[in-house]
């Protein structure tokens, strides 16, 4: 497989270059040059499937050039240790829980894989990489957690400053070794524009091998796709399947695209976002027009111009009537978010983080006109990442896993620095 930049297709590169650059030269978002279909022999047999046995299916295609199988299986293996469980929740409504890795967020299934993937390139090559993350809470914690310890990488995170919840913030600044995090006064889309300044630098991507582990990197899109397949796995097949995602970045409900283009039988999604509504927006007006982050109680999706909407255009040739059909978008403040996670607690029983009561809402609506179908939303985050939140809308504390706990009597080790590319580059360069 070859990849192509979302801006020209015909500059095709390899898996390694994709994944080392992040960003195209040309300031575009790397895709598979096609996506093929699953073969059928998988498609009719998804009922039961593991992860590591979907996973290792499914990405075949997108590693064959450079890895054999049995390499790919190792590579597997040692990322998908964790399950995506689908918990039914209400009449009709299941929540898909991606939040049973080690930093209790999905993006622990596509961190970890990353990290095993380029610490295979690096350890080839004998090179060193920086990994440079930009993150509004769980990306820095599943990237830390990923590649703490991997050899031949450094990591260095930058998150916004009192924008993170505190969990989170112990998560990116207490690890060290080859993590330093860097705590920014300023947005996440300060962050992430930072970020996005450094791999347009020349200069300083002359000196420093630096690699992005945002869901700009398609070494984290790919693996997303699993969880879609392990959804399905477990789904009642009589009904059709909505699947509310909440989006930040999109590259979960990017991914989701994917999944459905391999031939995954998923019905129409949810676009649900906070305030930060920019796509729900263009759905309904038509125009796209992106805008500075406002800050919610579903912080892992503040941003207001979400890298991956390029992939999204792509991924329907830019028509945006093909976009309408894939999706409906809608959009929730924090009290109807605080209202889902008091209601479903106390009507269900289930227990719902501010990002999962976003897609819980998304999927309610949705299900409105599709009396006919079955919805899953995703279930992004554990609870107990939220703690105060889910406190303050049930009354109820939920409790850390005890791996995490113990972090949290951990001492914070971050640099602070304003949100200034040249203080940045040095930091870099030093
Ligand atoms: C990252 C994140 C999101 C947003 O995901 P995107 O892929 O950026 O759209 C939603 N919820 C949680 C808990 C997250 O960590």
């Amino acid at each position: 497989m070859k990849y192509v930049s979302t801006r020209d297709p015909n500059r095709r590169v390899s898996l390694e270059a994709a994944v080392t650059r992040g960003l195209a030269p040309d300031g575009g978002l790397y895709l598979p040059e096609t996506i093929p279909r699953l073969p059928e022999s998988l498609l009719g047999s998804l009922p039961g499937r593991t992860l590591p046995e979907l996973a290792a299916a499914m990405i075949h295609d997108y590693l064959a050039a450079d890895f054999s199988r049995s390499e790919i299986e190792s590579l597997i293996s040692a990322s998908m240790t964790f399950d995506a469980p689908l918990v039914r929740v209400a009449d009709r409504v299941a929540a898909l829980e991606l939040f049973h890795g080690p930093t209790l967020a999905f993006k622990d299934f596509a961190a970890r894989f990353m990290a095993r993937l380029l610490e295979s390139f690096a350890s080839r090559e004998g090179d060193r990489y920086t990994v440079l993350v930009a993150t509004s809470g769980d990306t820095g914690s599943a990237v830390a957690s990923g590649f703490h310890d991997c050899p031949g990488i450094d990591v260095v995170i930058l998150y916004p400053s009192g924008r993170v919840s505190p969990a989170q913030e112990k998560q990116l600044t207490t690890l060290g070794g080859n993590v330093q995090a860097l705590e920014v006064e300023g947005s996440f889309d300060d962050c992430q524009a930072l970020v996005k300044a450094c791999f347009g630098d020349s200069e300083l991507t002359g000196r420093v091998r630096l690699t992005s582990a945002n869901s700009i990197n398609i070494a984290r899109l790919l693996p997303q796709t699993f969880y879609y397949a392990r959804l399905v796995a477990q789904a009642d097949r009589k009904l059709p399947l909505v699947v509310a995602v909440p989006c930040g970045n999109f590259g979960n409900l990017a991914a989701g695209l994917i999944a459905k283009q391999m031939g995954l039988p998923l019905g129409r999604f949810v676009a649900a976002t906070n305030e930060n509504d920019v796509v729900p927006k263009f759905l309904e007006t038509g125009e796209y027009a992106p805008r500075s982050s406002v800050a919610t109680l579903s912080s892992a999706m503040d941003v207001g111009n979400p890298s991956n909407w390029e992939r999204i255009r792509v991924l329907h040739q830019e028509d945006p009537e093909a976009i309408r059909s894939a999706m409906v978008g809608a959009r929730f403040s924090d009290s109807e978010t605080l209202e889902a996670i008091r209601s479903v607690y106390h009507e269900c029983g289930y227990l719902l983080d501010p990002h999962g009561a976003v897609g819980y809402l998304g999927l309610e609506q949705a299900l409105l006109s599709e009396p006919d179908s079955q919805g899953v939303f995703l279930a992004c985050a554990h609870p107990a990442k939220f703690a105060e939140v889910v406190a303050r809308a049930t009354g109820v504390e939920p409790l850390l896993p005890p791996a995490l706990t113990e972090l949290l009597d951990r001492t914070k080790q971050a640099i602070c620095i304003r949100a200034d590319y040249d203080e940045l580059k040095s930091f870099l360069l030093s």
